[in-house]
């Protein structure tokens, strides 16, 4: 990610043929700008994004495939709208707005982060309402109502809900799920937990509690 921040900040200063000929095709057309740097300018993103579940979609301005998150941009002159991928908004400096400011490139990289992470708790979110209704289990609908509240699961809980959404054939990505181990009582949980279990919630786990994990005597899985 750093990278494309350095990137998005350091855009301003290519030549126009560091581009790609690609976005060139793909925007010039749509825009007044007779330039790409013009072109940008006149750009921003819409606020609205797409989770298609799957990373199965391209984005329209770099042609990247195997995107699963599609953010919206629009151009104020002509009102063309695009599906991108968050990092063409970063790396060609394409403006996000908060309240009417248009951000720096460390806000507006901070911004589309946030909404990402949030599509990711919406997508959990709609995994374990379908688990609630596949199984009638007062467990797993306070899994539901904990997760929509606190955004996090105990490591006892992740397991029985990344359990039976395996066992379900529920779509989900185990490691978008949110693990809590600041209490000691999640601790001494993960602790004594077996180590099948420890590898279910493994995807889930930080790289920070995966080494806690470690520490505790867990393998990672095989
Ligand atoms: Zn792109």
């Amino acid at each position: 990610m750093a990278a494309f921040s350095r990137q998005a900040q350091s855009s301003v200063g290519l030549t126009m043929s560091s581009y790609p000929q690609r976005v060139w095709d793909n925007i010039l057309p749509l825009s007044v700008g007779d330039t790409l740097p013009k072109a940008f300018e006149e750009w921003s993103f819409t606020e609205i994004v797409r989770d298609h579940e799957k990373p199965t979609e391209t984005c329209e301005l770099c042609n990247q495939e195997s995107l699963r998150y599609q953010f919206e941009i629009r151009n104020v002159f002509t009102s063309n709208r695009l599906w991108v991928g968050s990092q063409c908004i970063l790396r060609f400096g394409l403006s996000v707005f908060e309240a009417g400011r248009k951000l720096s490139p460390a806000d507006a990289k901070k911004k589309l982060e946030r909404l990402t992470e949030q599509m990711r708790l919406d997508s959990c979110i709609r995994a374990l309402e379908k688990l609630s209704i596949a199984e009638n289990n007062g467990m797993l609908s306070n899994a539901l109502n904990y997760y929509k509240t606190k955004k996090y699961l105990s490591p006892k809980f992740a397991f029985v809900v990344l359990w039976r959404l395996k066992a379900n054939a529920i779509d989900h990505s185990a490691s978008f799920f949110k693990i809590n181990l600041k209490r000691e009582k999640y601790k001494d949980d993960l602790r004594a937990m077996k180590q099948g279990h420890v590898e279910m919630i493994w995807p889930a786990l930080s790289s920070t509690q995966r080494q806690m994990a470690l520490h505790m005597g867990h393998q990672p899985p095989n």
